[in-house]
């Protein structure tokens, strides 16, 4: 690794123990860390445009780094990279109510700013699961969705201006802070999940907008996996779309139950969790999702009363990571299907899972078609390792096949590298590269991330 400037030296780290936490995200936890790579903490933009001054001028790899939530694997060490880590930038410098913003650091943690505008009455509408960790640099970069987009839509819908630093240095702002704003391409776009290949987000200009009502809860179940996705098409054509729309399949329920008692049947073929927000509307909406969701062919539909009633009904729901990493490890899917498809998804991966021999839950952003099937299996194991990539593989396939796409939410990382062609096509693919070069000819920024690596690089 060539000498450092001073200035980037002094923000490095030194303890290997320390650095090694910052070498793996959650897609390659079990991975071992490459041989040579440096971490660096950023506290500030000259941090960061030192480093990717330095970086441009050494061809060093950079990855930029945030929580190191992914679940493609784009926020981890690569052989010789610097990972700039920018969670320390996460001043909430400004919040507009009249325009209609807030200006946010990429460090800060997107249930801070969440809570920080509830107490103002606002709200930004983001919501991954993981939004108790995860930052608002990571999921502008990848585009984040989570379980409330079916009403509020995914990051892309929130961000309206940025600012970044590229390859060399240059600070460069994107987008408007205005109402309105039509001038010049929508660079503001193409940096939203752009995961980390073009530059390093330094600031967020955030869409806010008032805050909803507490939401209430109601949790339907159903003998039949028609029934659930004829649930899922009467609420997402209702004229008032629930604020919360989540699946959890035959599988996914047994292996919940299996955990802890959430009083879920053996018999149940799936379940939707469902919430309504509307300021002055929650129980009037929910009740009306009830009568739809009854007549889809729900056999039980429990809706919550108060705050508390809510939080029980989603408890199995919050169990569920725990629950399927309980089985064994777990290769976290993320494709996304037309809605209509849903049914025909599920049932093709129960196939899957048989064929393949593994488990295979699948649960999700139902009211999007966003499904993540968790392909249980021993990860020490090499046989079931092949037993689940071949499964993963089958099921990404399966989406393409039915009119979807690869990744709704997580992004293509590293580990969806090899499937990108297959939606792109050749041609696309080679066009988006020639984009990246506009902005990091030498690619050094976050290689083998989206694209596959070139020879030599
Ligand atoms: C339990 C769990 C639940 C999850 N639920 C959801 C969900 O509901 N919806 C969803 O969309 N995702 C979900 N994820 C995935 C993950 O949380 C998101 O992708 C999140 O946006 C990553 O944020 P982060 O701060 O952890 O970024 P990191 O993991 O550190 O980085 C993610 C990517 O962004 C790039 N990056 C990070 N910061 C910057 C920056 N400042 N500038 C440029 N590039 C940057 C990295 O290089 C990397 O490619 C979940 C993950 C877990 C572990």
């Amino acid at each position: 690794m060539p000498t450092l400037p001073a200035r980037v030296a002094a923000r490095v780290v030194a303890d290997a123990d320390v650095r090694r936490t910052y070498a793996a995200d959650a897609a390659s936890r079990r991975s071992i860390p490459p041989a040579d790579y440096t971490v660096v903490r950023a506290r500030d933009l000259g941090d960061v445009v030192a480093v990717l001054e330095h970086a441009q001028a050494t061809g060093t790899p950079v990855v930029p780094q945030g929580a190191r939530t992914s679940r493609a694997g784009g926020a981890s060490a690569t052989e010789g990279c610097i990972v700039l880590n920018v969670e320390a930038l996460d001043a909430i410098r400004e919040v507009d109510p009249l325009e209609g913003y807030a200006v946010v650091g990429p460090g800060v943690v997107n249930a801070r700013l969440k809570a920080e505008l509830a107490a103002q009455g606002w709200c930004y509408g983001p919501d991954p699961a993981s939004a108790d960790t995860c930052t608002i640099g990571g999921n502008v970069a990848t585009n984040a969705g989570g379980l409330c987009c079916v009403r509020y839509g995914v990051t892309a819908d929130w961000v309206k201006a940025l600012q970044v630093v590229l390859p060399g240095g240059a600070v460069m702002r994107t987008g408007h802070r205005t109402a309105k704003g039509v001038a010049g391409y929508d660079l503001t776009g193409l940096f939203v999940g752009s995961e980390g290949t073009l530059g390093v987000v330094t600031e967020a200009v955030v869409r806010i907008a008032p805050a909803p009502d507490p939401a209430l809860t109601a949790l339907a179940t159903f003998d039949s996996l028609d029934g659930a996705v004829a649930g899922i098409t009467a609420l997402r054509l209702d004229r008032h779309r629930p604020a919360l729309l989540e699946i959890l399949d035959r599988t996914s329920l047994a292996t919940i139950q299996q955990f802890g008692d959430y009083g879920f049947t053996a018999d149940c073929a799936a379940a939707l969790l469902v919430q309504a927000d509307r300021p002055d509307h929650v129980r009037a909406d929910l009740a009306r999702y009830a009568e739809l969701l009854t007549a889809a062919g729900a056999r039980q539909v429990a809706v919550a009363d108060d705050a508390q009633e809510a939080d029980a009904l989603l408890q199995g729901r919050r169990v569920m990571s725990t629950a399927f990493e309980a089985k064994g490890d777990r290769l976290a899917e993320d494709v996304c299907v037309p809605i209509a498809r849903l049914g025909d998804f599920i049932a093709a991966v129960e196939g899957i899972a048989r064929r393949w021999e593994v488990t295979i839950p699948v649960s999700g952003h139902g009211g999007d078609g966003n499904l993540h099937p968790s392909i249980v299996h021993d990860g020490g194991d090499p046989e079931s390792r092949r037993r689940a990539w071949g499964a993963f593989d089958e099921i990404v396939r399966l989406a393409l096949s039915l009119g979807g796409t690869i990744t709704g939410e997580h992004g293509v990382g590293r580990i969806k590298v090899p499937w990108l062609e297959l939606e792109l096509g050749a041609a696309e693919l080679a066009r988006q590269r020639r984009v990246k070069a506009v902005f990091d000819p030498s690619g050094i920024m976050n290689p083998g991330t989206i694209f596959a690596r070139e020879a030599g690089r």
